[in-house]
């Protein structure tokens, strides 16, 4: 019995490596083949970023050629400010992101920061000034230094630690019998949400970009993780233009403009006041909300 019992827990282990190794290669073609859907043209230029004035007018676009997307969009996120996205789920909120950090050309109208369209720049120069922090954030199986320092490879050890200072991930890492050379991923630690939202939040610092691009997470964070994380993400806003995804409404109150989306259309837009006395779309969002977080077995949505 026990014969059979050790090569069958070792096929187990092997069968759980193979898994792993074809999930880590699925991601792989996922970002390779994001990648080949758009080109740098031969003559384009280095994104020269001042403020970081983002400009959508009027974009259209359809992953597919017969079903769009996103219908005439058009917004200003002057330099510095915030501007949170709200929607239904399927209503486009990712897709204009995703745009913005040019995974996908649009099919019609343009985007531009500073004045530059996102088509005459090259996009490693556009990549390098914008921060993605994910709603689930994918661990490299690695040391928890490397997955920090991914931000900006080759930063140094001391500036790794500054920035999950800055992240308050630092105590975190120490309390960790290896410290920061502890691995995580799915073959390492497991992290929580929040914890892996913080590294990625450091990840960012280090890296410093002029745009910010956050995709709340849905679920899996609680209150106390939630608020430590928002706390953290308006200090490193400051300065940088943003752009939120937001689940969670009572997130985003603060914001300096709410864009409300629907079916791929911008149906009103304004501050979380104007919109909330307009009694429209976003009002009756709130009203949903709160129903919805009254009731115990929502609490965590
Ligand atoms: P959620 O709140 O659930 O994250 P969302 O508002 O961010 O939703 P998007 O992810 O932007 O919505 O999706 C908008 C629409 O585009 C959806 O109907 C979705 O099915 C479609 N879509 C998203 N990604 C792709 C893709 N890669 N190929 C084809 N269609 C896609």
């Amino acid at each position: 019995m026990i014969q059979l019992y050790i090569p069958l827990n070792f096929l187990g282990v092997i069968y759980r490596e193979i898994r792993q190794s074809l999930a880590d290669m699925e991601r792989m073609f996922l970002l390779l083949k994001q990648d080949r859907e758009v080109t740098d043209a031969p003559d384009a230029t280095e994104l020269n970023v001042k403020g970081a004035d983002i400009r959508f007018s009027h974009v259209d676009f359809s992953y597919e050629p017969d079903r769009q997307i996103l219908f005439d969009i058009s917004f200003t996120i002057p330099a510095g400010t915030v501007t949170a996205l709200v929607g239904h789920s399927g209503s486009g909120k990712s897709t204009i992101s995703r745009l913005l950090y040019r995974f996908y050309d649009v099919t019609g109208g343009a985007i531009s920061i500073d004045g530059q369209d996102l088509r005459r720049v090259t996009q490693a120069s556009l990549r390098k000034e914008i921060g993605i922090v994910p709603q689930d954030t994918v661990l490299f199986n690695d040391t928890i230094e490397y997955n920090i320092a991914y931000g900006r490879p080759g930063a140094t050890k001391a500036e790794v630690v500054a920035a999950a200072q800055a992240a308050y991930i630092h105590d975190f890492v120490e309390s960790l019998p290896n410290g920061y050379g502890t691995i995580v991923g799915e073959r390492g630690l497991k992290l929580s949400g929040g914890e892996k939202q913080r590294v990625a939040i450091a990840r960012m610092i280090l890296k410093n970009p002029a745009i910010l691009i956050f995709d709340e997470a849905t679920s899996a964070l609680d209150t106390r993780a939630e608020q430590v994380i928002q706390a953290q993400l308006k200090e490193i806003a400051v300065n940088r233009t943003t752009l939120m995804i937001a689940h969670r409404l009572s997130t985003i109150a603060d914001a300096d403009q709410i864009l409300v989306l629907d079916k791929g259309r911008i149906i009103e837009s304004g501050t979380h006041q104007k919109l909330f006395d307009a009694g429209g779309a976003y009002y009756r969002m709130w009203m949903q909300q709160l129903i919805r977080q009254d009731k115990p077995e929502n609490a965590a949505e």
